[in-house]
């Protein structure tokens, strides 16, 4: 039997949220939430933002996840009926070829269709073949543009890959979309928890927000506090890590069914993004973990970034950010692959931070050198 936080994953993984189209997948998590919070708005650049009734003097907590996934952009349409694409997000060329896709027009409506792949006997005879994404296009079944013209299909339409949520039979799940479906099926749990039982010691804002996978930007303006005199101390990200597969370890040494991951420092060289998490939420978290017997696996990751990059300089003076990921091998594909022990371990370590940052546990990272809080 399924746990209800893994049925709200799959909810939630089977809606289209390619980055600036995250709206399925915002107005699913509205309707989950809506029932424990006495604010939720949206902003301008299409973050969802909850809140609910707490003691003013409460510590003031953001939990973050990102809504949105990779995909790919339609960037024209041939007269023969060809749909050209490129990658949104890090996503391998080799991922496309046969691949069933979705593209999401401005109506809200999904189009499948599939990518080429040159013929398997034409391969055999004559050369394996590798193409860019240059050389692939989506196909939607018809000779010519009218009738994917008529659908509203157009340069700048987007799409997600077509990837059913299952269990496989060695035990682990399946799906498109578990990077970041699986943070924000958590983030609504911990909120609905957290306003039936530590509203009264906590002020948590639960922030799922849009386009991560070009950069975090719906992070980098993140604002949790509008009007407000509440500023929170802390936030906490919840995403995805690599895992190594069972026939090659080419992750980080992340393994699905070890439990969370957290992340000590992370940067992609190319776009200069990344985060350092400060040594003292890094012994928080293991501490709490400790306590709780959650198991925890570290990592470092040079080659990437997570919202944590974005959303911890979104405040004036910063916001200090740990961020901890559920592990999922096949990251940036149709098939990404995770345990839902995993995915347990994560809402137990998630409930008992909350749990301690409700009694003071979670350090405070600012100093008045001149006024120490503790003279
Ligand atoms: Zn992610």
């Amino acid at each position: 039997m399924p746990s209800p936080l893994l049925k709200r994953m799959k909810t939630l993984c089977s809606l289209p949220g390619p980055p600036g189209h995250e709206g399925a997948v915002r107005d699913a998590i509205v309707d989950m939430v809506k029932g424990s919070a006495s604010e939720l708005r949206r902003d301008d650049i299409g973050n969802l933002i909850a809140r609910h009734e707490a003691n003013e003097a409460a510590p003031h907590v953001v939990l973050e996840c990102h809504m949105d996934e990779v995909g790919l952009v339609v960037t024209g349409v041939e007269a023969g009926g060809a749909i050209r694409f490129e990658k949104v997000g890090l996503v391998a060329d080799a991922i496309f070829p046969g691949r069933e896709v979705s593209l999401l027009t401005l109506d809200g409506n999904l189009h499948r269709g599939v990518v080429n792949v040159r013929s398997g006997h034409l391969q055999s005879l004559q050369g394996q073949e590798h193409p860019g994404v240059d050389e692939m296009w989506i196909d939607l079944g018809a000779s010519d543009d009218a009738p994917i013209r008529a659908l509203g299909i157009e340069a700048g339409t987007p799409g997600v890959f077509h990837s059913p949520f299952i269990q496989l039979p060695g035990g682990a799940w399946k799906s498109k979309a578990v990077d970041n479906r699986s943070g924000c099926a958590l983030c609504v749990e911990a909120f609905i928890n957290t306003a039936n039982s530590l509203s009264d010691r906590l002020r948590l804002s639960a922030a799922f927000c849009a386009q991560e996978e070009i950069g975090g930007r719906g992070a980098s303006v993140l604002s949790v506090d509008e009007g407000e005199s509440d500023p929170p101390s802390l936030a906490i990200v919840l995403d995805n890590v690599p895992s190594d597969g069972p026939g090659r370890s080419d992750a980080r040494g992340s393994k699905i069914g070890a439990g969370p991951v957290l992340r000590r420092y992370d940067h992609q060289p190319m776009s200069l993004y990344g985060y350092i998490t400060p040594p003292e939420l890094i012994q928080w978290v293991k501490d709490v973990a400790s306590d709780t017997h959650v198991p925890l696996q570290e990592d470092v990751f040079v080659g990437t970034f997570l919202d944590s990059a974005t959303l911890s300089k979104s405040r004036p003076g910063g916001l200090p950010t740990v961020p901890i990921n559920m592990p999922r091998r096949y990251s940036h594909s149709p098939v990404e692959t995770f345990m839902e022990s995993d995915l347990e371990a994560m809402a137990a370590l998630i409930g008992a931070l909350l749990r301690s940052a409700a009694e003071g546990g979670a350090p405070d990272l600012r100093r008045d050198y001149l006024s120490p809080s503790d003279a």
